[in-house]
């Protein structure tokens, strides 16, 4: 086995964490849960925009209740004068009778009106309880997806568990400076968390490149435990 094997080995676990890492940030419940979010919230808006309907309307009816309830008391007023028998001139009773008939004909449209107005209301206490029903029904999903997620978030943790104990013994091996290129390489995005590589045949096996001759007989030159980089992608290269 070459001296620098082991960096190879740390790297396969670490590729493999990596890729847990990615699932556990890709898990498909968290775009479900975003969605589910965004339907509470939206849910939310609608109920408190269907309350305040209702409310306007409820109290839209309290005064056109009020209204029939002047209008009723006005009319049995001149009921009550028509019919006292105070009243006995044909003309004032006829203006009376008119009078009567007008409150009568007023508080019927009133209390069309009222019943209108309470039918809305009972529309939207119906549109209220089926809100209700969607909201609960997303809550109970959403709490179905944490679930979800926090199942799946402890078995992958579990994983990276065991890969970081896996990793500590190749890595008590290496030699610090290599341990701390290779974690300063496995940050860059563009080497795609492969920072060290087999170099074969004169050929980086990161960025397959062949390294230039005269690189090469330089690097052979080195003792077995020197830190030697693709000159072309700057990965640690394990001969
Ligand atoms: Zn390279």
């Amino acid at each position: 086995m070459a001296r620098l094997d082991p960096l190879l080995e740390v790297q396969s676990f670490d590729l493999q964490a990596d890729r847990l890492g990615e699932q556990r940030a890709g898990l498909p419940e968290r775009q479900a849960l975003t969605a589910c979010t965004a339907e509470i919230a939206n849910n939310d808006r609608l109920q408190a925009g269907a309350r305040e309907r209702r409310d306007d309307l409820a109290r839209r009816e309290r005064e056109v209740a009020g209204e029939v309830s002047t209008v009723a008391a006005g009319a049995k007023d001149v009921e009550g004068r028509l019919y006292s028998g105070e009243v006995t001139a044909p003309k004032e009773l006829g203006t009376l009778q008119e009078e009567l008939r007008l409150a009568r004909e007023k508080q019927a449209g009133l209390e069309e009106r009222e019943l209108e107005i309470m039918e809305e209301v009972e529309a939207q206490e119906a549109d209220l309880r089926r809100l209700a029903g969607l909201r609960s029904e997303a809550d109970t999903q959403n709490e179905a997806l944490r679930a979800a997620i926090g199942d799946a978030e402890k078995k992958i943790d579990a994983e990276l568990e065991v890969l970081a104990t896996q990793r500590e013994t190749p890595l008590a091996t290496l030699p610090p400076d290599f341990v701390e290129t290779y974690t300063t390489l496995r940050g860059k995005p563009k080497l795609a968390g492969k920072a060290a590589v087999h170099l074969r045949a004169g050929l980086c096996e990161g960025c397959r490149v062949s390294l230039p001759r005269v690189d090469l007989s330089r690097m052979l030159a080195e003792p077995e435990e020197a830190l030697i980089r693709c000159p072309h992608c700057t990965r640690l290269l394990v001969r």
